[in-house]
C-alpha cells in the first residue's frame, strides 16, 4: 500500500532542502504513538487498519481502509461502500512518500528513539527538555508540511524548519548544547485506558498559534511567542498558566493527567474548531499551493502579496457557492446505537448508550447532538429520520411521520442484513469490527 504523496513544486527534502526527497513511508505523527490504535478488530494485522486522518478543509476526512477490513465495517463507518474513486484514493494516509531525504528521516529518528520510552512509561519529569522540545516541534512541523490536520502560520513554520535544521544533529549535541532553541512552548494532557476507535489524529485549523492536536491518548497545545504571553490565558476550557508551559528551558516536561471524559471533551473541542475554521476545498487548494511555492522559494509570500490575496478571494467565492455540510455531531455513533438497541430488544436485553464503552460517548455528546438537532428543527427540517430523535425529543417531532417509519424499517433491514452475513450479537455490540461467523 503506497503512502500519501503530496503535490510539490520541487523534489527536494522538506527539511534540509538540499537532498532529493527519496524516503518513502515517513511518519508525520510518530509511529510509536499511533501504532496499534487503528486496526478495526484489535487483531493488529497490518491490513486490518481503519485510519482516520483529518485533512485541512471541512469537506475532507481521509479514511484509509486496509485491504482486509470487512465491507460491513466500512459500511457502518461511512454508511456506503467505497466508490472506485475512494478505492483509488485509498493510500496509507498515515505515512508520506518523497517528503524527506533518508538522512533527515534519520534525524527525526534521533528524537523519536529518545522520546519513545518516556511516552511508554509516563516518566516525563526525567526527560531532557531540549530533546523533548525539539521532538514536539518536529511533530507539529511534520504534520504541517505533510498536510496532516494542521496548517501553521507561515512565519512559525519557516522558523521551526530553521530550528530543526540547525539543531537536530546528534543526541549528545542536542542535550549538551546551550544555544537558544526558539520562543515556542507546549502543554500536554494525557489520559489512560483508551480503547481502539476512541481516538485518532485530529488538529485545529486556525492558521495561527495556539495550535492543538490530538494524537492517540495525548493532547498537545503548541504556542509561538511564549515570552510575549500574559501570565495566563484560556483555551479549550482550560486556564493555561504561562509558568506551566513546557519550553526547552523547563525542568523536565509537565504532563497533566486527565480523565477519559476530559480527554473526550478536548478531542471534541479540536474537531469542532476544525469544522469551524476549516476552509472549503478551493481555498485549501490555493493555501497549500501558495505555501508549497514558498517552501520551494525559501521565503514567504513568494508569489507577491497581491496575487496571493486575489487567488484566495477567488477561491473563497468558489467555496461560498458550495454550502458547508450540515453539522450533526456523532450521527454515526447514534445510528450504531440504534442498531444495538434493536439487537438488544431481540434478545430481551436493555441498552444504554452511556454505558456502552465501545461508543465512548458522554452526556455532553448527547447534549451536543440535541443542540444540533434543534438547529435542524429551527430551519424547519423534518428530523424524524435521525437516530435517537424519538428518545430525546417530544413526540410531535417524530410521532406518525413517514420518515420516522422509514428509519425504523432501515434499522430492521440493516440488522437482518448483518445477521444474514454471519455477525453475532456480540459482533454487533463490538460495532461490527469482528465477525465470529467468518
Ligand atoms: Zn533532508
Amino acid at each position: 500500500m503506497p503512502g500519501l504523496k503530496i503535490d510539490r513544486y520541487d523534489s527536494r527534502c522538506a527539511l534540509c532542502r538540499q537532498a532529493e526527497a527519496d524516503k518513502t513511508g515517513s511518519h508525520l505523527a510518530p509511529n510509536f504513538m499511533i501504532h496499534g490504535m487503528f486496526s478495526y478488530d484489535g487483531k493488529g494485522r497490518r491490513d486490518r487498519e481503519i485510519a482516520m486522518r483529518d485533512g485541512l478543509n471541512w469537506g475532507e476526512r481521509m479514511v484509509y481502509y486496509g485491504s482486509e477490513v470487512s465491507p460491513e465495517a466500512i459500511n457502518a463507518d461511512r454508511a456506503h461502500d467505497l466508490t472506485d474513486e475512494e478505492l483509488e484514493a485509498n493510500v496509507n494516509n498515515l505515512v508520506c512518500d518523497n517528503l524527506f531525504c533518508k538522512s533527515c528521516e534519520d534525524r527525526f529518528g534521533i528524537l523519536e528513539t529518545y522520546y519513545s520510552p518516556y511516552y511508554a512509561n509516563w516518566k516525563q519529569e526525567d526527560v531532557n527538555p531540549r530533546v523533548a522540545y525539539l521532538f514536539w516541534l518536529s511533530v507539529f512541523w511534520r504534520m504541517c508540511v505533510g498536510r496532516m490536520s494542521i496548517f501553521l502560520k507561515g512565519e512559525d513554520e519557516f522558523e521551526m524548519r530553521h530550528i530543526l535544521e540547525e539543531n537536530v544533529t546528534s543526541l549528545e549535541s542536542i542535550k549538551n548544547g546551550n544555544n537558544d532553541l526558539g520562543d515556542f512552548g507546549y502543554v500536554l494532557w494525557r489520559t489512560k485506558g483508551l480503547q481502539k476507535g476512541d481516538s485518532g489524529i485530529f488538529g485545529t485549523r486556525t492558521e495561527h498559534s495556539p495550535y492543538m492536536v490530538v494524537i492517540n491518548d495525548i493532547v498537545v497545545l503548541f504556542i509561538s511567542n511564549v515570552s510575549k504571553l500574559p501570565n495566563y490565558f484560556f483555551y479549550a476550557g482550560w486556564r493555561i498558566e504561562k509558568d506551566s508551559i513546557n519550553t526547552f528551558e523547563t525542568d523536565g516536561e509537565a504532563v497533566t493527567e486527565i480523565s477519559q471524559e476530559e480527554f473526550a471533551r478536548l478531542k471534541r473541542f479540536v474537531i469542532d474548531e476544525s469544522e469551524k475554521y476549516g476552509w472549503g476545498p478551493a481555498q485549501e487548494k490555493v493555501k497549500v499551493s501558495l505555501r508549497e511555492r514558498d517552501r520551494t522559494a525559501g521565503r514567504l509570500h513568494s508569489v507577491g502579496i497581491n496575487d496571493e490575496k486575489y487567488a484566495l478571494e477567488i477561491a473563497r467565492i468558489q467555496d461560498s457557492a458550495t454550502p458547508k455540510p450540515m453539522f450533526l455531531r456523532n450521527s454515526d455513533k447514534f445510528f450504531m446505537a440504534e442498531i444495538k438497541e434493536y439487537a438488544c430488544k431481540q434478545v430481551g436485553k436493555k441498552y444504554d448508550i452511556l454505558q456502552d464503552r465501545s461508543l465512548f460517548m458522554f452526556q455532553f455528546d448527547i447534549d451536543n447532538y440535541k443542540i444540533d438537532i434543534k438547529n435542524y428543527i429551527k430551519k424547519g427540517m423534518d428530523v424524524s429520520f435521525y437516530p435517537y430523535v424519538d428518545k430525546l425529543f417530544d413526540r410531535k417531532y417524530w410521532g406518525g411521520k413517514e420518515n420516522y417509519q422509514r428509519k425504523k424499517d432501515k434499522i430492521k433491514e440493516f440488522y437482518d442484513d448483518v445477521i444474514a452475513k454471519g455477525y453475532t450479537f456480540d459482533d454487533i455490540m463490538n460495532n461490527l469490527r469482528t465477525r465470529s461467523g467468518e
